[in-house]
């Protein structure tokens, strides 16, 4: 069995593996997710060993990689057929009106941690001079006071081998805004004590995710240890130009990857898409 430092140094950005076997705990939990969702899940190229059904943000949907998606979303997704296949990729739905101010809150809960890590991460995607501008407003206002993008505490323990540190709900809308918000478990804080910049670039990743990106690595998830390849299904991943088409085992997008910051490509992605 892999250590758990390095296990720790291979798989920041969404789960952290303890072990690399599949629990009968996790067969039982994927079971409960109904056999037609888990494939639409699979076409479009989300591992779905750890799926399982759950309540977050308010609704009913399902938890599969660091994401979480309502059933509507989930059909959602199955209906994009799009191009795979190259290095950084986007989902079908970006966000739109802009230039725009995005705003951001984060639960006490999360305490200083999440505090300061919120206000790191915003100033790490403002310094990117994107035409997303984020803010930071409090948490839990209503209507129009309510962030756009919500981060909020829940607490979740590990399981068949993976701490799960973040959950984004899905991603941008068909309308143009960006997913409700995410999830950081506080599980992790108790568990293993992760830095600021650990926190910092979790919230970042979640935040991609949230306005339109997928993993990296998301057709063979090698980051997370594993070089699965599905072969041709085309759905909900299209390519962004100018990023490389080789491994960018430092992305922050990568499924599982020690990235607490952007990387050149990151960049360039961003600047394409915002
Ligand atoms: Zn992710």
């Amino acid at each position: 069995m892999k250590t758990f430092k390095n296990l720790w140094v291979l798989a920041l950005s969404c789960t952290l593996l303890f072990s690399c076997t599949t629990s009968e705990e996790d067969l039982t939990t994927q079971s409960e997710v109904p056999q037609d969702v888990l494939a639409k899940l699979t076409a479009a190229h989300f591992d779905t060993s750890g799926a399982k059904l759950t309540h977050f943000m308010g609704e009913d949907g399902v938890a599969v990689e660091d994401m979480f998606f309502s059933f509507a979303q989930i059909d959602e997704l199955a209906s994009e057929a799009q191009q795979p296949f190259q290095k950084h990729y986007r989902t079908s739905n970006l966000v739109t009106g802009l230039p725009r101010q995005i705003t951001v809150s984060v639960d006490p809960n999360l305490g200083n941690l999440g505090s300061d890590a919120l206000d790191a991460m915003i100033a790490m995607y403002n310094a990117e001079n994107l035409q997303l501008n984020f803010t930071r407003v409090n948490f839990g206002g209503k209507g129009k006071n309510k962030a756009d993008i919500e981060v909020t505490e829940f607490y979740e323990l590990e399981s068949g081998g993976f701490i799960t540190l973040g959950r984004a709900a899905g991603f941008p809308t068909r309308k143009g805004d960006p997913a409700k918000g995410f999830g950081i478990n506080s599980r992790w804080f108790e568990l293993l004590n992760p830095s600021l910049a650990e926190v910092t670039g979790t919230m970042a990743h979640e935040v991609g995710h949230c306005i339109g990106f997928r993993h990296t690595d998301y057709m063979t998830r090698e980051s997370c240890g594993q070089n699965i390849n599905e072969g041709s299904a085309r759905v909900g991943a299209i390519y962004i130009e100018g990023t490389p088409t080789g491994s960018d085992a430092t992305s922050l997008m990568q499924a599982c990857g020690p990235a607490d910051r952007f990387n050149a490509n990151d960049k360039i992605a961003l600047d394409v898409l915002y």
